[in-house]
């Protein structure tokens, strides 16, 4: 039977929602508090620059699934893109991740024997690293840690890195050949277009309404409607009953630059603690689009994150994971009425193909329910 459907947020959990329920025979419509779709992904185009401008923050689509990739080309085409950062040190740049590269730049080590053995003796021999400090010290060695982790990482975390869990730095590769890409995945690239086009093409024919707070009427909207999809964060949905979840935000600055090149790749990494932004990204690069003479460079700060602020990240502490779980179990009990899910509504450190691959799953069993 169909059902009517409200989601809430239009980012990619809420938008692959919405088609596939729609495309299931069931009525959807989209609220969304900004006055854009498509959440943090969203893009819009440069004349100036002639690029589409990551509005918040750089977004860099991999997967390993042939079914997500498949997927997400549905609704575009991708470039060649493969993220190839470099990491700002002192006065010195460093190819990143870390790989052979790297380490020749930093022990003038020249094979990956050599490599392997420079930083071995560096390690900090640990079976169970309980934190990323632990971990960044078995994984990496001590050298490593201090140029690219810990400045960087107490920048974007406000925390010291033995006060934060080692899965944040996992996310970090390391490698002893010349491999110098961010991903180890199969699939990776930029959307010919932007991410917004994305969007539209998701939600094509579904009605969405901008500048639209869920909150402004919660229990209203809730009622008019069978089932409610909510990508917001879990505890806002709660009223914050049994505390406020933790998460970090970001603020970015970005300057139209009279120069065809500013610093030669999309993404630089400054990882010195007294230097206030962790990235600088350089928008064209990211379409290798190189017909202006101007360029729009973008400098991220890292954010403590209060009410009004945008949450970005949740922070995995065990402190919060405790206190998610207690939300997570209220939402369960709300099952047959609202579904939660999204990087805030999961409160997961998800990537944009982890979130698609959710929604996926998500959307495909309500349907097979309310079959
Ligand atoms: N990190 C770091 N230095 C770097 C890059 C990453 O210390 O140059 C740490 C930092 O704690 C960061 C985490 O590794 O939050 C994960 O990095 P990733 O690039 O995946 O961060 P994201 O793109 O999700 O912000």
């Amino acid at each position: 039977m169909s059902k009517r459907i409200l989601i809430v947020g239009s980012g990619f959990f809420g938008s692959v929602c919405a088609r596939e329920l729609a495309d299931a025979g069931h009525h959807c419509q989209v609220i969304e508090k900004r006055d854009h779709i498509g959440g943090n992904c969203y893009t819009r185009y440069s004349e100036e620059a002639d690029c589409h401008e990551h509005v918040y923050g750089a977004h860099i689509f991999h997967t390993n699934s042939q079914k997500i990739w498949d997927y997400v080309n549905r609704f575009a085409s991708f470039n060649t893109y493969v993220n190839r950062v470099k990491a700002a040190h002192g006065n010195k740049i460093y190819s990143f991740p870390i790989n052979l590269l790297t380490l020749h730049q930093l022990f003038g080590v020249n094979t990956p024997a050599e490599a392997r053995s420079k930083v071995a003796a560096d390690c900090v021999s640990n079976n169970n690293p309980k934190n990323m400090e632990e971990y960044c010290l078995a994984t990496f060695g001590r050298t490593i840690y201090e140029t690219f982790f810990y400045g960087y990482s107490l920048k974007q975390w406000n925390r010291e890195p033995k006060d934060l869990p080692a899965a944040i730095a996992r996310r970090v590769l390391i490698r002893y050949n010349f491999d110098d890409n961010y991903f180890a995945d199969r699939f990776q690239g930029i959307p010919i277009g932007g991410y917004t086009a994305i969007f539209e093409k998701l939600l094509d024919g579904i009605q969405v309404d901008l500048g639209t707070d869920f909150f402004s009427d919660q229990e209203n909207w809730i009622q008019k409607y069978d089932h409610v999809i909510f990508t917001g964060p879990i505890d806002a949905y709660f009223h914050r009953q049994f505390g406020a979840l933790e998460y970090r935000s970001l603020r970015w600055e970005t300057e139209l630059l009279d120069k065809a090149d500013a610093q030669g790749c999309a993404v630089v990494n400054h990882t010195d603690a007294n230097i206030p932004y962790t990235r600088t990204y350089e928008h064209k690069h990211f379409d290798l689009a190189y017909t202006k003479d101007k360029t729009l460079l973008t400098k991220e700060y890292p954010l403590n994150w209060e009410p009004g602020k945008l949450e970005v990240y949740p922070v995995n502490t065990d402190k919060n994971q405790a206190l998610y779980a207690q939300y997570s179990a209220a939402a369960q009990e709300l099952a047959g009425k609202v579904t939660f899910g999204g990087r805030l509504g999961s409160y997961r450190y998800y990537d944009m193909h982890q979130v698609i691959g959710a929604a996926l799953k998500t959307s495909a069993d309500l349907i097979e329910t309310w079959r």
